[in-house]
């Protein structure tokens, strides 16, 4: 399905660098650390737009929850200070409202706005007539309806200096992440809309700024368009986010190694699709680790059930069961018979060795 917004050209808009870079504390905390940061991360020329949340409805209640309407001059005098525009995140009408007042610059939407339709529309309202550039993260869902929704939302507002930020999702299973990248959505919306511009937040996908090369370079190699970064003059003692804000010299040095590829050259053109299936592949084997993170983990507490009523960790019946029905799932799929058969061999072998295990501790 392709998707028909009405989407300004982007170099109309964005600045040309690639990626554009998105930079600045996960939260304005007062009017020196927001310029200190922004005259820190300006040095080298490579941030476009300075960020900084001003409302941070954190997930749970008596954390710090932002200063408010207040840290809008500041975010805007440390912007013109080193002549980048300033954006800002907004979650309703009175958001909106403010930031316009305050001559904020561009606005997104958080990945725990874009999951609400009443919000997005709410936002979207409050645009009409406005002529103003928005950045919609994905839900924290993985619903790629509820982003599109979103984008559609604002768009039919009359917003056509749109872009879309991709920040990873929400997810039950154990991950590295804090929210799982799951590439394979931002791809499927590129697909609906390629002329949307489609920034990366390695910061919200991955928690810990040690991950944050990884996710930017992926992204990267992804052919995404830009970066969203949290930077923070001191970020040990940043309010929020402390773990994975980088200081202005290490969001630099990352900058600098980022590989960048061409798009256009024939050959360079294959490599960056064999990048993309590779990505999908990347994202799909962490998938598969961490399901079997959590099949091991039920399996454990099996063991332990078996152990408490003395009966056999071999249940054939059980066995042969799984591997008919598993069989004839994969076949409907298009999976190899030996293949299935081969793979649940192996997770058997293991399942008996923790078993065996927990029954011998
Ligand atoms: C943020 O960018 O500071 C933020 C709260 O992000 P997200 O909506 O992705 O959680
Ligand atoms: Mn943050």
């Amino acid at each position: 399905m392709k998707l028909h917004l009405n989407i300004a050209d982007k170099d109309s808009w964005l600045s040309n660098k690639i990626p554009c870079v998105i930079s600045g504390p996960c939260s304005v905390e007062s009017e020196e650390q927001v310029i200190q940061t922004a005259k820190e991360i300006t040095k080298a020329n490579q941030v476009s737009i300075l960020r900084g949340g001003i409302w941070k409805p954190r997930t749970r209640p008596n954390s710090f929850e932002g200063v408010g309407a207040d840290g809008l001059k500041w975010l805007k005098n440390a912007g013109i200070e080193v002549g980048l525009p300033v954006a800002t995140e907004v979650a309703n009408a009175q958001h909106v409202d403010e930031c316009l007042k305050n001559n904020i610059d561009m606005l997104w939407i958080g990945a725990r706005t874009t999951v609400n339709p009443f919000s997005v529309q709410e936002i979207a309202d409050a645009l009409k007539g406005v002529d103003i550039p928005v950045f919609v993260k994905n839900p924290i869902t993985p619903d790629i309806n509820l982003w599109v929704g979103a984008l559609e939302r604002i768009n039919a507002a009359g917003i056509n200096k749109l872009a879309a930020i991709h920040r990873g999702f929400s997810s039950f299973d154990k991950s590295s992440y804090r929210n799982t990248p799951m590439w394979e959505i931002p791809i499927e919306l590129k697909l609906m809309c390629p002329k949307i511009p489609l920034f990366c937040d390695p910061s919200h996908i991955t928690g810990d700024k040690e991950l944050i090369p990884y996710i930017a370079q992926k992204a990267m190699d992804l052919d995404m368009e830009g970066l969203m970064i949290e930077s923070h003059i001191n970020p040990k003692e940043a309010k929020s986010d402390a773990k994975q804000q980088l200081t202005p010299t290490e969001l630099e040095l990352l900058l600098s190694k980022l590989v960048i590829r061409e798009k256009h050259s024939e050959s360079e053109d294959f490599i960056n699709k064999l990048e993309q299936l590779r990505s999908v592949i990347d994202a799909l084997d962490e998938e598969l680790i961490n399901k079997f993170s959590s099949r091991m983990a039920i399996i454990e507490k099996i063991g332990e059930y078996k152990y408490k009523n003395n009966v056999t960790i071999l249940q054939l019946e059980r066995w042969e069961r799984i591997l008919a029905n598993r069989t004839f799932l994969a076949e409907k799929v298009g999976l190899s018979d030996d293949f299935i058969k081969k793979m649940l061999e192996i997770i058997h072998q293991e399942s008996i060795r923790i078993q065996t295990k927990v029954m011998n501790k």
